[in-house]
Order: structure tokens, then sequence, then C-alpha cells
């Protein structure tokens, strides 16, 4: 393998490997296979002990995909489409940690990839051009290039509650599930969170605990995921229809195969609005946003007929119409925080072991050996769960001990929110990528953090055919696509209620996390980047790299 600056075996010593990626999720896994195949050294660091980000960590029950299995799956190699059958159309998490293990050993990466080595510091050299990287074992390593593919939604979020290192009983985080099955029969168990977490495990824990009591600080607008089997049948079509699938996906702005509706709710007299409303209820997972009537998310008088529709459903379902209502949000429209979608959520509450505490009502207090404390005294139990949530967009990133030029780190160059360029790259931080991270678009993660580790990639070439070993955005390009981003946070559909904008983690700035402008934005400015060769990027070679090809 060269090295992509080609340097002469008697010079300066070059870095351990040319591109060193860090997180083994379904980007990092992408990312490590495209900077191999196009010809660098590239080696994998993730902290967990297995493959599969995400996939690996959120183990818990009934943990699986809202995107359709064979959207969210791999596109770049037609084989590994077929030969990889999906047996739902919404996997659970097992099935999506056999395919990324599949993957992983399917095309020989598994020899290039550390686990159990969670990155602490990474620490830019400018004479050299190279980050030195130290895991939390000790271990270090040197990259021309780093490629951080940690997550958005990679480090959970625990709220500060006080007592909760005292509480005697067991107790897991969602997104840290343990590896060994969790038993919870005859358990008296608790659920704290009811957000995309916590409403696909509360059924399945109220399958078997002896009692279930789910702690609610706000109702989501939950609606049916409507998963079932893949038939024989629409494998078969999948297998003929590659092509035509991978061209929506690769295409299309959110990544899914939904297409959008082309009538607004007003072109529809009540009797087949409310038809069209029953006909959503029943379609896959994010059908529910982007084939609605085009109105529901941008018209208050749409959203709160649908919310209506909804909330009637909710009172259809659960018997106590008390609970019901507690069921029901009151404040956000559908749309604004990230829909849930549900599997017999709502009629999990109608079981004799199940009860739901409001926090609103009663908030909590603390937590003691024995259990939860609210104003209602406390509750015991054997088992808590946190669904609680993760620090979306930054959390892992500003974890790593990123130190840029001139000892700069990440975490005082975001002190006000990330500043970021196409959500790649970020100015003062040269050779360091960050694909899937935020300011990404929003929609089918794999598609558009896919869009970004093939930029990345091409970009690699970029340089090492013109000889150069690093690059770095202009502060220009950052400023522009930053101002973009908080431009477009106004005219998101989501709220700065939504996780979002960073609101459910005390003292983050509340910034938008999101690319509004989507996978059509970022294209039309990789496109644009490509178009003016790079000019939004300062490239130069190191003090100490050979001179440029003639
Ligand atoms: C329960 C759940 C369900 C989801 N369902 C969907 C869905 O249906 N559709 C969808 O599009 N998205 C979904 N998502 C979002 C999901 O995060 C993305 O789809 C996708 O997994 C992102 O992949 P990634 O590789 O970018 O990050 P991740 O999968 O989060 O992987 C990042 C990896 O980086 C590692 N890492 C982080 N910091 C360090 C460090 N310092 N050192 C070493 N390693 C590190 C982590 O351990 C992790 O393994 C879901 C998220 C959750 C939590």
């Amino acid at each position: 393998m060269t090295s992509p600056t080609g340097r002469a075996p008697d010079g300066p010593r070059p870095p351990d490997v040319d591109v060193l990626v860090v997180g083994a999720g379904i980007t990092g896994i992408y990312q490590l296979y495209r900077a191999r195949e196009a010809g660098f050294s590239a080696q994998l660091w993730e902290a967990g002990e297995g493959v599969g980000g995400t996939w690996y960590w959120n183990r818990y029950p009934g943990a699986r995909f809202d995107s359709e299995s064979y959207t969210y799956g791999y596109l770049f190699s037609e084989e590994l489409f077929r030969e990889w059958r999906w047996c739902e159309h919404f996997a659970e998490q097992p099935e999506i940690e056999r395919y990324l293990n599949h993957v992983v050993d399917r095309f020989d990466l598994r020899r290039h990839i550390r686990l159990g080595a969670a990155v602490t510091a990474a620490v830019y050299d400018e004479p050299s051009g190279t980050w030195t990287v130290t895991a939390g074992d000790g271990r270090t390593t040197s990259a021309r290039f780093l490629v951080a593919a940690t997550g958005v939604l990679s480090v959970p979020y625990f709220p500060d509650v006080s007592g909760r290192q005292d509480f005697g009983g067991e107790s897991y985080h969602t997104g840290l599930w343990p590896t060994t099955p969790v038993d919870f029969r005859g358990k008296r168990v608790a659920v704290i969170g009811t957000g995309s977490s916590g409403v696909q495990i509360i059924p399945l824990i109220a399958d078997e605990a002896a009692s279930l009591t789910v702690y609610q600080r706000t109702p989501n607008w939950c609606t049916p995921l409507n998963n079932g089997p893949v038939t024989p049948e629409e494998q078969a079509h999948l297998q003929e229809d590659f092509e035509a699938i991978k061209e929506i996906l690769d295409t299309s702005p959110a990544g899914f195969l939904h297409q959008p509706y082309d009538r607004a709710s007003t072109d529809d007299p009540p009797a087949e609005r409310r038809a069209f409303f029953e006909k959503m209820w029943r379609s896959p997972g994010f059908s529910k946003l982007i084939s609605h009537y085009t109105d529901v998310l941008f018209d208050e008088g749409a959203n709160a007929q649908w919310c209506e529709f909804i909330a009637e459903k909710v009172r259809d379902i659960v018997a106590d119409p008390a609970m019901a209502e507690k069921l029901i949000p009151r404040d956000h429209r559908f749309g604004e925080k990230r829909p849930p979608f549900v599997t017999e959520y709502y009629e999990t509450f109608n079981k004799p072991n199940v009860s739901l505490v409001d926090l609103q009502e009663t908030p909590i207090l603390g937590m003691t050996a024995a259990g939860i404390e609210t104003a209602d005294g406390v509750r015991p139990f054997d088992l808590v769960v946190w669904a609680t949530g993760f620090d979306f967009g930054t959390g892992a990133l500003l974890r790593m001990g990123i130190v840029g030029r001139g000892g700069l780190s990440l975490a005082e160059h975001w002190s006000e929110g990330p500043k970021t360029f196409l959500g790649i790259q970020t100015a003062d931080f040269p050779n360091l990528f960050f694909p899937g991270g935020p300011h990404a678009a929003a929609g089918n993660n794999p598609r558009y953090n896919g869009d970004q580790v093939d930029f990345v990639t091409d970009t690699l070439v970029y340089l090492r055919a013109r000889g150069y070993d690093a690059i770095e955005v202009e502060p220009a390009a950052e400023q522009r696509w930053t101002a973009m981003i908080d431009r477009g946070a106004a005219k998101s559909t989501f709220g700065e209620i939504s996780y979002y904008f960073g609101t459910n983690i005390p003292g983050k700035p509340k910034k938008y996390l999101l690319n509004s402008g989507g996978r059509p934005k970022l294209f039309a400015m990789i496109d644009e980047v490509v178009t003016n060769h790079y000019e939004a990027f300062r490239m130069s070679r190191s003090a100490d790299s050979p001179p440029p090809p003639a």
C-alpha cells in the first residue's frame, strides 16, 4: 500500500496510517471500506467490543428500525444487497447487528478494526500535518487523516437525578444495554422516558414484568410503525428492482422510498380527509411525514386536524380516559419533534400491571436505594430503565479530546454550537472529517452519511492526485454553511423543543444541529465544491512532504 504522500523510504517518519476512522457504526464501516478500496492504508478504532455502532449499543428488547430495512442497508454492492434477505420491513436489533458483522467479514474489514479502543485524545501536529490519536488504554497511533464517524446518537444521556447512584436494584440505559439478557420476570420495573426508545421497550417489558411504571415527562405523537415480515413476493421484487430502488434512495431528499403526496388537506372534503388520515395511520413508518398531505407539517390547521385524529385513536385504544389524556401531547404539534413509531404502545396502558406517572404533575425528586421518589412518595423498584436519550449531534465529537491547529480544542471552537462546512469539516482542524456528525441532513441516516463518506473519500483521492497532504475548510465557507444551518432552523418543521436543537441537555447551546436543506442542499454544495476545484478548502503540503508530482 502506498502512502498518499509517496514519501521516500529515508524521509521523515510517515504516519502509522493514512486514514484513521473512529467509530464502527454504519458510517465508519463504510468509510473504512471506501478508504481501503481507494488504496489508502486505513484503520478503525471503536470504543465498543463489537461493531455496529447504534446497533451494537442499543440492544434493548424492541430496538428496531424506523427506516425500512432494505433502504437502510448498504447499496454500494449489488451482491450484498441481493444476498442479505431482511426478515422484516423494520428489522430488530439482532438482525441489524448480524448484518453489519456480515458486511465487515464479507469485505474483509475486521483485520483493520480495533475494538475496545475509546479515543480520548486526538491532537493535530501542524509541522507534520498528522493527527496523534490516543485511546483510553494508552495506545497511540498517528494518522494523516482522521475521520470521526462517531455518530450523533452515541452518547447516552442520564438526567441529573439526585441519588441516582444510590439505587440498589438493577439499572440500565437503553443506549448502553448489556450484551447478556436482562430478565424482567417477576420484577417491579420502572421506565423513565417515553421517546423513541422508551416507546419501543415499554410494550415488551409490560409482557414480562410483575409491574411496570412508566415515568413520562412529555408524551409524543406516536403512530403505528406497521411492521411485518418481508414476504417471498416482496423479496422477489426487491431482488428485481435493485437498480430502481438504488436510484430512488440515492437521490430522494430524505433517503427513503416513500414518495411525496401531491394533495393538501384542503383539497379533500372532510370524509375523504378522514379516510386519508386512516390510510396514513396504517402506512409504514416515516411515510407519515413524507407521503402525508403537503400542508400537514407546515399549516397549523392541517397539523391540528391530524393531531386530533391521533388523539382520538389514543382515546379509542386506552380504556382509562384520564390515562389517555395524559398520553396525548399538549406542548407540540406533530413533526415538531422526531415522531416515534410504535407497535402496541397505547394498548400496553390497558394492562393491569402497567401504570403511568406524569412527571408534569409529580416530578422526580430523587432516587433512593429502594426506588424513585416523587411528591407522592417513594415507589420501590427492582429494575430501572433509563430511556432518557442522547447528547445529540456534538456529544461524541466533544468528548474525543480533539485539539486542532495552535492548541485550539474543538470544545472551544464549538462553545456556542458547531460550526461546519457540509457537516464534514471545521476550520482550524486540518485533515479532520466527521461524516454523520452535526449539520448533516435529516432522514434515513445511512443515505446522507454515505453521501458524506463518498465526498470525504473523493476528497482524499483528489488531494493525493495533486500531491497535497493537508486540507482545511476556509473560514468563510464554514461561516456560510453554518449561517445557512442557522437560518434553516427557522424554516425547519422541527421546533426548539426537539433534541435536534440540543434542548434536552442542560447548558448545551440551543442551536439547530441538522441541515434543513437536506440532501439536495448537500448535493448542490458538493457539486459547487467540485466545479470550483475545491476553492472552499485550503490545501497544502506539510513541511516534511516531498515535492508534488510534476
Ligand atoms: C435506538 C435507535 C434507533 C435508530 N433508528 C434509526 C432508523 O431507523 N433509521 C435511521 O436512519 N436512523 C436511526 N437511528 C439513528 C442512528 O444513530 C443512525 O442510523 C446510525 O446508526 C448512525 O451511524 P453512525 O455510524 O454514524 O453512528 P453510530 O452508529 O452511533 O456509531 C458511532 C460509533 O462511534 C463510536 N465512538 C464514539 N465515540 C468514540 C470514541 N471517542 N472512540 C471510539 N469510538 C467512539 C461509538 O461507540 C459507536 O459505536 C437510530 C438511533 C437509535 C439510538
